[in-house]
């Protein structure tokens, strides 16, 4: 493989692990500038990144180059810029041969809106049915139906791409139009930064100016006081030059603990749709128009085997990239027995790299549904605490691979049969429900941290 290679399987790998707004912020325009068997040399696009990525992210990065490269080599991080195009692109877009960019890309890429994001490249289902009538909605009459509009659901539900259709949709009907898009991460940085270089009027312009501000994961403002003043007021300028503000965010405004209050009120102003889960039907759907847009040829049976063992969106997508490496590699096509052989492999990678402390796991769900681990191992007969106690023992069966005797003893002393049929009652219960199967990848989420 050659760097760019590689380097694509990290990134795309760190895509997994951190989230979207620090990887957007600190990692989607790093490059592999130099790969020995030694070392290997990581261009940051800007210099003040660098201090921020190696303290933060060298772990993440050298483990995940390890297990591309198969060897270890020391990191070493410098300046490289990496040409506009690719900035865009995340690692994922990076396979096919980059097309001619056309005007409408060149447009796109000034809102820095992802090409891919658009309406006909999004499934719809139940999950989301309501998101994407309200996404359309605002696309054909922005800035009058519903402002703002928020979106709000858990990893990789298709947040960032429906907010971005919208986006590209309405530039698709006026080119001219003023959008911008950012993270609320990197709406933070840049305010600071502005302050710190004395150029805050041209920031706030440049915000507050526009005809649609899209900002992701929005979350991330909370506490942020600087950042949530700025905010409130480029808001209100857009909201009364009639402009559309589309948020996203991981949870409801009402969760939002440290969101100021005036911003609450504003957000609570306008739309709020939350977007689930998807169902096996809607992630095989996805799979299949990623590997369509992608020239891939994925049997039916293949996408389907992946819809079945993959919950996240996000994960799909890298898992197809790696697919698609690997039946390259080998010269051979994908099919079911090939997707077989790769969930097999990285679920038994996954099980190693979770070589997690049974107590600590307990203590993780005991937080997790913040109750005390004397309630979870006392004999208290709630219905919720059972089931608390019932997702316990899957975690530790299905996850830690412990025997149903030793959970049975680390729980105070319960029977094997008693655990057995926990165990049961989840396993069914996490693909009918939607509930306990988001609170089991939460809890998951919480034992890899
Ligand atoms: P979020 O912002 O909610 O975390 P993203 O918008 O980043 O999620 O979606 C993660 C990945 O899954 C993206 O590649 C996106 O294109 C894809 N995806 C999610 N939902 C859908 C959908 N309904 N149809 C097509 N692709 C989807
Ligand atoms: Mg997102």
């Amino acid at each position: 493989m050659d760097t760019h290679a590689i380097w694509r399987a990290v990134l795309s790998d760190l895509q997994l692990q951190i989230t979207e707004g620090g990887y957007q912020t600190f990692l989607a325009r790093t490059t592999l500038v130099s790969l020995t068997d030694t070392q290997a040399i990581i261009g940051c696009s800007q210099p003040m990144h660098i201090g921020f990525v190696e303290k933060r992210y060298a772990q993440a990065i050298k483990q995940s180059l390890q297990a591309q490269i198969k060897r270890d080599v020391s990191l070493l991080f410098t300046v490289q810029s990496v040409a506009p195009r690719q900035k865009l692109d995340g690692p994922l877009f990076g396979i096919k041969p980059a097309p001619q960019v056309s005007s409408f890309t060149r447009i796109l890429s000034s809102s820095r809106l992802n090409p891919d994001y658009t309406f006909e490249n999004f499934a719809v289902s139940s999950s989301n049915h309501m998101a994407y009538a309200a996404a359309t909605a605002v696309a054909k009459n922005p800035g009058t139906s519903y402002n703002p509009l928020l979106l709000y659901g858990g990893v990789g539900v298709g947040k960032t791409h429906l907010m971005q259709a919208i986006g590209s949709y309405v530039l698709a009907q006026k080119p001219k139009a003023k959008i911008m898009y950012c993270t609320s991460e990197e709406f933070t940085n840049e305010i600071i930064e502005a302050i710190q270089t004395k150029t805050a009027s041209s920031f706030k312009r440049r915000y507050r100016q526009v005809d649609m501000l899209l900002i992701d994961d929005v979350q991330f403002i909370a506490g942020k006081n600087t950042a949530q003043e700025e905010f409130f007021h480029t808001f209100n300028s857009i909201h009364q030059t009639k402009g559309q503000i589309i948020l996203t965010s991981d949870r409801p405004p009402d969760e939002m603990v440290k969101l100021e209050a005036r911003l609450r009120s504003r957000f609570e102003g306008g739309l709020i749709i939350d977007i689930g889960p998807p169902d096996f039907e809607l992630r095989t759907a996805i799979i299949l128009i990623k590997a369509k847009h992608r020239g891939i040829d994925l049997p039916i049976e293949a996408a389907k085997l992946l819809g079945q063992n993959i919950e996240n969106p996000r994960k799909l997508e890298g898992v197809l990239i790696r697919l698609l490496t690997e039946s390259q590699l080998n010269k051979v096509s994908i099919t079911p027995d090939l997707v077989l052989r790769h969930l097999g492999k990285s679920s038994r990678e996954a099980a190693e790299r979770m070589s997690v402390d049974p107590e600590k796991a307990i203590d993780v769900v005991a937080s997790y549904f913040n109750i005390k681990l004397s309630q979870l191992k006392g004999n208290k007969r709630d219905g919720f605490l059972a089931q608390v106690r019932q997702i316990v023992y899957y975690i530790l069966r299905v996850e830690l691979n412990l025997s149903l005797m030793s959970i049975g003893e680390l729980l105070g002393g319960r029977d094997h049969s008693t655990i057995l049929h926990g165990v049961r009652k989840i396993t069914t219960m996490v693909s009918t429900n939607e509930k306990v199967r988001g609170d089991i990848l939460g809890i998951k989420a919480k034992l890899m941290g």
